[in-house]
């Protein structure tokens, strides 16, 4: 009984799964860094997380007074959680001129898991590692990917039934999306769920691929697909199903798929599959036959929430696309979903199947047309956060964006490389990419939040999942960047892509801390964890120099310059009282 009320406490102020929880909600107990105090957060130690460029997007674990990260470029490292000291710090040596080339979006890592002593990274070369938290010598290794395949791993694996689940980048490039579960113990793969049907001449993996095959056409498969596998899932212990959101579909327009009014499954979707054998329990797809990289792998969140007097096992998702998605988690069926963004693409979701009322014009062609939200989305991969105290989401979001978007004609096929097949631009800028571009095209009608020319469309968004509304907004945060995290001191911490940490009420919205953290752009979200008696604030973030995707092989990065900002691992306690 003490031993079990013990490990209770130790887990309660510990973080050791990527979202906090197998329900991913980043809701945390602790509560002595409260709204009454917040305001004195302290720096208590920093770590200099090394000269890596780019964006920092993991989210720091701790586990056994140890705090554990990994960079951008999948080089894990081991903290005193206290004092920040460097225990131990281990590099997978990423060829990283090769890799660079075949890294679709981003060299990111979004964070590992502790696993009964172990710690499992995915490394951005597609292996999977696990790590003795002791020591951080390697216990074993999995393949989970190839580069020459044009896939990445950049997501945080999860837990479901003692398997590590994990998912490929890439859906940009050729890829054929999907997931796998190894066995946490030995690294052995036990299955893999592929989320597009293959070349049908030959047998299909499984039954729900066959029926997934029914959504497409023509020799669709030589195209590889997408439905790439990059961020979102969560597990439900007692239900027993694993949920994993699923990415967009190659090429982006449905027509160079020759897919015009097939749904293309299980593109832009969520799937419930058993951990022990990946077999498909049942699925929802947002965006059938999806053109405009509506990737719904965004944050998958657990929660039992009353919808109209009755107690309802929810997933919820802010999706790409705008619309706020609570499904009921034990069937797929659609409950309720509702625009938190500005939305020109559909006029809205049936009331009972969810499926969207796609505007005829938002089947873009030759002309440029402008389509809210944009490819970067209304929600991206920073994560959100729910409170159960105040019923509301914390969606860090871009609730004005628009993308323009044309078929490229000319499209042919290329191995090995960015296949989108549109033509962009931006017919505003004078010889900008889109001035050769003919005319474009009226937007459709949007829905959503009104958007005036000096609304910030950066923000946090507390939403009411319950009621399908805003209950306040704040600015700063934005899709990309601005992770969330929210606690029972009544407070909602976010990161800002400038560098700043700032703390809300959570149920009122009013600014209780504002730190400017010092690290510029590709701020990670915040964590918390207690120690010793004392509650700390963790995040990730700074950049250093970037160099992108085409960035020539065997050539020497470009030197720093006096305003590089290197990535830190910056860590916040209350000042001494
Ligand atoms: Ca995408």
């Amino acid at each position: 009984m003490l031993l079990s009320a013990s490990l209770a406490l130790a887990q309660s102020t510990d973080w050791t799964n990527y979202g906090l929880t197998p329900e991913e909600t980043r809701y945390s107990p602790l509560a002595q860094i409260n709204d009454k105090n917040a305001g004195q957060l302290k720096l208590a130690w920093s770590y200099d997380i090394g000269k890596g460029g780019g964006t920092q997007e993991a989210t720091p674990l701790v586990w056994n007074k140890t705090l554990f990260s990994i960079t951008n470029w999948s080089i894990v490292y081991a903290l005193d959680a206290a004092t920040g000291k460097e225990k131990w710090r281990w590099d997978p040596e990423v060829n990283q001129d090769t890799v660079r080339s075949k890294v679709c979006c981003g060299v990111a890592n979004r964070g590992m898991v502790v696993y009964q002593g172990l710690i499992i990274a995915p490394i951005i070369d597609g292996r999977l590692v696990a790590l003795d938290a002791e020591t951080g010598k390697p216990k074993w290794e999995a393949r989970v990917s190839w580069p020459q395949d044009n896939y990445t791993v950049t997501m945080a694996p999860r837990i479901a039934k003692n398997k590590v689940i994990i998912g490929v980048a890439g859906a940009e490039f050729p890829t054929r999306g999907y997931f796998d579960a190894y066995d946490a113990k030995t690294g052995e793969r036990s299955w893999r769920f592929y989320t597009v049907p293959g070349d049908p001449s030959k047998p299909f993996e499984n039954p729900a691929l066959k029926e997934a095959a029914k959504t497409w056409a023509g020799d669709f498969w030589k195209l590889q697909g997408g439905g790439s596998v990059w961020d979102g899932m969560a597990y439900d212990p007692e239900a027993d199903l694993l949920y994993v959101g699923t990415g967009n579909g190659g090429p982006w327009p449905e027509e160079l798929r020759k897919s015009k009014g097939l749904a293309n499954l299980y593109l832009c979707s969520v799937v419930a599959v058993k951990p022990d054998t990946g077999e498909l329990k049942w699925y929802f797809q947002m965006v059938p036959g999806d053109s405009w990289d509506f990737d719904s792998v965004q944050q998958l969140l657990l929660a039992d929430l009353t919808i109209k007097g009755q107690k309802r096992k929810v997933l919820m998702q802010a999706n790409k696309n705008g619309f706020f998605y609570v499904l009921d988690r034990l069937s797929g069926q659609f409950i309720s979903g509702k625009p938190f963004a500005k939305v020109t693409w559909a006029a809205g979701l049936d009331e009972k199947s969810g499926k969207p009322f796609v505007n005829k014009e938002a089947y873009y062609g030759d002309q440029l047309i402008e389509i809210s939200p944009s490819t970067g989305g209304a929600h991206n991969w920073p994560p959100m956060s729910f409170n159960p105290s105040t019923g509301l989401v914390y969606i860090p979001g871009a609730i004005g964006s628009s993308s323009t978007f044309a078929i490229d004609r000319d499209f042919v096929y290329k191995p090995g490389e960015n296949n989108r097949g549109i033509r962009r631009g931006a017919p505003t800028t004078p010889g900008g990419p889109g001035a050769n571009l003919p005319a474009v095209l009226p937007p459709p009608p949007a829905i959503g939040p009104e958007i005036g020319p000096d609304t910030p469309r950066n923000v946090l968004v507390a939403w009411d999942p319950v009621n399908q509304v805003e209950r306040w907004r704040r600015t700063g945060g934005g899709a990309v960047g601005g992770g969330t995290l929210t606690t029972a001191g009544n407070l909602v911490f976010q990161v800002i892509p400038d560098g700043h940490l700032v703390a809300y009420t959570a149920d009122k919205g009013e600014k209780v801390l504002d730190i400017d953290t010092g690290l510029r752009g590709g701020m990670g979200p915040p964590m918390t964890f207690q120690l010793d008696g004392k509650q700390y604030i963790s995040l990730a973030g700074g950049t250093g120099v970037v160099v992108g995707p085409a960035y020539p092989p065997n050539t020497p990065l470009p030197a720093p310059t006096a305003n590089t900002v290197f990535p830190k691992l910056l860590t916040y306690v209350l000042e001494a009282r």
